[in-house]
């Protein structure tokens, strides 16, 4: 029965390309039929076993119900042509470079919401799983939609400041001419705004100034007690937060 509502959820979830469902107990899957989304609290226990099976289709490898990584289709390239990814960022990383990666995960409203990124293709396993272990222990993330959403590289700053978790963005490095890790979808920005990029006094984004004193941490905050922060380390990922010139609290990269 919770495998049946599960898979429900996801169809549901997946209708829309990004939404969430507020969760409601008990609820069966009869309550499918109202206008209001409401099913059972995920089992926290891993089921069935996250193990990769991939299946044929669209090259999907899955990892776990919802959770699960694959190659770009033409219509997420459609999306980010132009975008993210602009007509130049060919010289430097191609479409099959990248792999999308889609999730579920819980908001600050304790909703489950459909969620996606785009990484290396080769980081693409270890994200659905940090996402999945991230998912499972009911880590608040405000939203997880690709940069596209927000006007690409152009969206940045309004996708961090909407608190917006994302991935692959082809960008230069603030104020250099090198590469950002995010160009080559080696870089995760999580929750930004409450974990904005410090340096001196300069705070980004803005309204993330109230978060830039690291003394009180709440959660959706990243310190090195945080769960973001043990499973990316756990898996030979950098924290912005342990640079020393500046602080980049949202930021992850594996090179
Ligand atoms: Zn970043």
């Amino acid at each position: 029965m919770r495998r049946i509502i599960s898979l429900v959820i996801i169809v549901l979830l997946c209708a829309s390309a990004v939404g969430c469902a507020a969760f409601s107990e008990p609820a069966g899957i009869e309550t499918s039929a109202s206008p209001t989304v409401s099913f059972s609290a995920p089992d926290p226990t891993p089921t069935p076993s996250p193990s990769p099976s991939p299946t044929p289709d669209d090259g999907r490898t899955t990892i776990a119900p919802g959770f699960y990584f694959k190659p770009l289709d033409d219509e997420i390239k459609a999306r980010i042509t132009g975008l993210s990814y602009p007509e130049d960022a060919q010289d430097n990383i191609t479409y099959d470079d990248l792999n999308v990666v889609n999730i579920l995960h819980y908001n600050f409203e304790g909703e489950i919401c459909f969620g996606e990124l785009i990484v290396a293709a080769d980081l693409a396993p270890e994200v659905t799983e940090i996402f999945y272990q991230l998912y499972l222990a009911e880590y608040p993330l405000t939203s997880v939609i690709l940069i596209d959403e927000f006007g690409g590289s152009e969206g940045d700053r309004a996708s961090m400041t909407a608190n917006n978790t994302s991935a692959f963005n082809y960008r230069l490095v603030a104020g250099t001419d090198k590469l950002s890790n995010h160009a080559l979808g080696r870089a995760i920005d999580i929750n930004p705004m409450m974990n904005p990029y410090v340096k001196g006094s300069h705070v980004s984004p803005k309204n993330g100034e109230p978060y830039a004193d690291r003394s009180v941490i709440q959660p959706g905050m990243i310190d090195k007690n945080d769960l973001c922060y043990q499973l990316f380390t756990e898996h030979g990922w950098t924290w912005g937060g342990d640079w020393k010139s500046m602080k980049d609290y949202q930021h992850f990269e594996k090179e």
